[in-house]
């Protein structure tokens, strides 16, 4: 198989059974993303126990690299320190950013490897931020951000 298709896969099989789908409470924020050149919408609660992503659930419609992408979020930041979350929500930015330059660093961004291919098609990129955007602007609002 070859790592396109392997990516493609993992892709299809996020989308086809979002982990941690649904909204849950408790949460401290809420938000509520679009990304309206391709008509995906996310609403996405968190809720954080001290520095800890204790849950982030999140309802979502839209294109498979959309709610994909968010389903890895997800695995990616529940349980793990704030901090951690934002660090790779950095560097997922930046691999998105890098044009298909960037190799993903697998042990860190896990599933989120499979967008490494979405860096080189502009108008997805927005598809593939969107999830972590949303998260990124909870955890603000839940007042999880050091100032
Ligand atoms: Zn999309």
């Amino acid at each position: 198989m070859k790592v396109e298709e392997l990516y493609q896969e993992i892709i299809l099989d996020h989308y086809r059974a979002k982990h941690h789908s649904g909204l849950r409470g408790p949460y401290e924020a809420e938000v509520h993303h679009v990304n309206p050149s391709c008509g995906d919408e996310v609403t996405l609660r968190v809720h954080l126990d001290g520095d800890t992503v204790a849950d982030v659930s999140y309802e979502g419609v839209g294109c498979s690299i959309s709610q994909a992408s968010t389903s890895v979020m997800s695995d990616l930041v529940i349980g793990h320190p704030v901090e951690h979350g934002l660090d790779l929500h950095r560097e997922f930015l930046q691999l998105m950013q890098s044009k298909g330059e960037i190799e993903p660093d697998e042990d860190r961004l896990e599933d989120g490897i499979a967008f490494a291919g979405v860096a080189k098609f502009p108008a997805r990129v927005k598809c593939a931020l969107l999830g972590w955007s949303a998260f990124k602007d909870a955890v603000i609002q839940a007042g999880g951000v050091p100032r």
